[in-house]
């Protein structure tokens, strides 16, 4: 039976640069994700772990949120055997580009790798390719491509969606979701007077014509309407460096709707409302209103900043939990005193 799982690790530490290392898996395969990649944000990772990201997302390119680049790029410059992918919002390939261009590359012309940047403007995805034969130099137009509602990224474990938010300009936030998978009604097993057995994951798998449930033979296709019921995989969603007033908050928690786990900013304390609404952040109660508004699952709250104390933080945690109860900070962090 296949196995889905989506695991996110939160990498940095409470009111340093943060971001988000997510591994689909389907049980045969996996798509890592690296969202964000701050200052030392890959310390402590095994470099394995480093080099098997398969695409590292950007939410803005703040230097908070890409101070981590070099590290990333050290170890995977040379990568050829995966593909290497950047993504972003406008301004990418120019921003990215010169990253990959910023350095003394006189020592290239045995390398292979191809990096490819994708910005992403509302629908729309233009790409360049940039190649390490040559130092980078060149933005090669790899395209346009108009996603007509499709994701940004979609693999066997994994689609990933891009979020317009508000911060200075575009700053986007992700969604990811896991395919939806087939669950079992056991209520309807039940009734039928069937025993679980491997023909339930033969048949989630797709199985057709006769099979073999415990010995007897029955029709896959009408054991399948009455016993699997389609359902949605694990989902999270990554929303840093945003503003969140009242339209956003309605436009916002309608796309989030149903989301797994919520991971926000934390940016500004209960009663900093104007201050977090002129610098495009948000306070700690207006995300833990969007985790409330979208249905979420629960809420982890990030990228603290060092204007506050420890102690404030544990006062947030107190009145975010009075409006979304499933608010924490990640388990790591405090030695689990806050979370
Ligand atoms: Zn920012
Ligand atoms: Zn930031």
């Amino acid at each position: 039976m296949l196995l889905h799982m989506l695991h996110a690790q939160v990498l940095g530490q409470p009111a340093h640069d943060n971001a988000l290392l997510i591994t689909a898996t389907s049980g045969q395969s996996h798509t890592k994700l690296l969202l964000d990649c701050g200052e030392n944000v890959l310390a402590g990772l095994p470099l394995s772990e480093i080099a098997d990201i398969d695409h590292l997302l950007f939410s803005h390119f703040h230097m908070d949120h890409v101070s981590g680049f070099d590290a990333f790029f050290r170890i995977n410059f040379e990568r050829t055997n995966r593909e290497n992918h950047l993504w972003g919002p406008p301004g990418s390939i120019a921003v990215l580009g010169h990253r990959l261009q910023g350095y003394w590359w006189n020592l290239t012309a045995d390398l292979s790798a191809v990096w490819h940047v994708h910005e992403i403007d509302g629908d729309t995805v233009s790409s360049a390719r940039f190649e390490a034969q040559g130092g980078f130099a060149v933005a090669h137009d790899a395209g346009t491509r108009r996603l007509d509602g499709g994701p940004l990224i979609g693999t066997p474990e994994v689609q990933v969606q891009a979020l317009a938010l508000s911060h200075h300009g575009v700053s986007l936030g992700y969604v990811l979701r896991e395919p939806r998978r087939w669950a079992v009604d056991k209520a309807a097993l039940h009734r039928l007077v069937l025993n679980a057995g491997p023909w339930l994951a033969q048949l989630k798998n797709g199985a057709s014509g006769r099979l073999d449930v415990n010995g007897t033979l029955l029709d896959a296709d009408t054991l399948r309407a009455d016993l699997l019921r389609s359902v949605p995989g694990e989902s999270l969603a990554y929303l840093s460096d945003f503003l969140l007033d009242e339209s956003e908050l309605a436009r916002l928690s309608a796309l989030l709707a149903g989301v797994g786990t919520l991971y926000t900013e934390a940016q500004y304390a209960p009663g900093d409302v104007d201050r977090a609404s002129r610098n495009h952040h948000t306070t700690v109660l207006q995300v833990a209103q969007l985790a409330r508004l979208s249905g979420a699952e629960r809420l982890r709250l990030l990228h603290l900043s060092r204007r506050y104390t420890a102690q404030d933080w544990a006062e947030w945690l107190e009145a975010a939990r009075a409006v979304f109860p499933a608010t924490g900070y990640p388990a790591h962090w405090f030695e689990g005193t806050l979370d």
